[in-house]
């Protein structure tokens, strides 16, 4: 059929590149920033700017929201509730929030927006703006299970959509869990570089080889689903690489750092579960044991 007039609230960098791919697939698309220059390429290029939040909903039964967070949708559709002359606005509309923020805020919104007739779902975008619409970009979302079948095709021109069930917390709790890795990792690299800079060595030197160790891991850990099996029954099998042993390299990394003068927080982190560990007896099990201390950390 023909493509469904799609709205979309906030032209950050992901509101930009969502709409742009969006009017590309032939979608007529409707925009709404607080900061109205923003939404000039778009208009340039075929999009409505609407003058107010209200009238950005009204113009599509599917609304995207890309904010900084949820207040922000607060900040901006509370008023629309509040128009006297516009009591049902969110009435019967689908609202899909793809900003980012707790698996908590998410449910809350959920219920605010369905107790104003709308329909809510969550989504947190997996890959960063540029690569909207590209092969291999994914989108988590959870919520109604109905609304998110009627609009799939839509949303599948920024990404793959991954469902993940109706509990509208579930998208950021994923969301969250694979930036946890994510940040780290990043962090870590960081953290590398600047202990091998402050050894004398040029990062040219390090970074590309260093990217070994990232891509080395899932051979390490093997299949997800047996890591996963093992860590809900409690079972550390293996003596190739004991808490012990990776402990003491922890340690290390400490004390280098120390030497080098860089900075301790990460590595004095990651240490700390490995002494934490060892304490509670799980020195010679497989470092998969640091899972032990680190959920009890809750
Ligand atoms: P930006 O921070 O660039 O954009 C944020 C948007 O929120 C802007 O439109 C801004 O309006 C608006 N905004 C913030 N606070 C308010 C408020 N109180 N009232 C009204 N409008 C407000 O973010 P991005 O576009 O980069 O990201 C949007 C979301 O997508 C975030 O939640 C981010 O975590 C997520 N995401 C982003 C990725 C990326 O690569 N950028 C990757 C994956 C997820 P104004 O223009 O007026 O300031």
């Amino acid at each position: 059929g023909t493509p469904a007039p799609v709205t979309v609230i906030g032209l950050g960098p992901m509101g930009r590149a969502m709409g742009t791919t969006l009017m590309q697939a032939g979608h007529p698309v409707t925009v709404w920033n607080r900061t109205p220059s923003r939404a000039d390429d778009l208009v340039s290029a075929g999009a409505t700017l609407a003058p107010t939040p209200a009238a950005a909903i009204a113009a599509s039964g599917l609304t995207i929201i890309s904010l900084t967070d949820y207040q922000a949708m607060y900040d901006i559709l509370a008023p629309v509730i509040d128009d006297e002359r516009r009591p049902a606005a969110l009435g019967g509309k689908v609202l899909v929030n793809l900003s980012s923020d707790t698996p908590e805020a998410s449910r809350r919104a959920a219920a605010w927006a369905t107790e104003h007739g709308a329909s809510f779902i969550t989504g947190g975008v997996m890959v960063p703006a540029p690569a909207i619409g590209n092969r291999g970009a994914y989108v988590f979302y959870s919520g109604p299970k109905d609304a998110f079948d009627t609009h799939e095709p839509l949303l599948r021109v920024i990404g793959e959509p991954q469902y993940l069930g109706g509990d509208p917390g579930l998208a950021q709790l994923f969301y969250q869990a694979h930036l946890d890795v994510f940040l780290t990792a990043l962090s870590s690299l960081l953290h590398a570089t600047a202990l091998v800079t402050a050894a004398g060595v040029p990062a040219a030197d390090f970074l590309p080889g260093v990217l070994t160790t990232l891509t080395g891991i899932p051979a390490m850990i093997g299949d997800g689903a047996q890591l996963a099996q093992q860590l809900e029954a409690g079972e550390h099998p293996g003596d190739l690489s004991t808490a012990l042993m990776m402990g003491a390299t922890a340690d290390h990394i400490v004390r280098t750092s120390e030497t080098f003068g860089v900075d301790v927080a990460l590595p004095k982190a990651v240490r700390s579960h490995y002494d934490r560990a060892i304490a509670a007896g799980h020195s010679t099990k497989n470092w998969t044991a640091l899972y032990e201390v680190i959920k009890a950390e809750s």
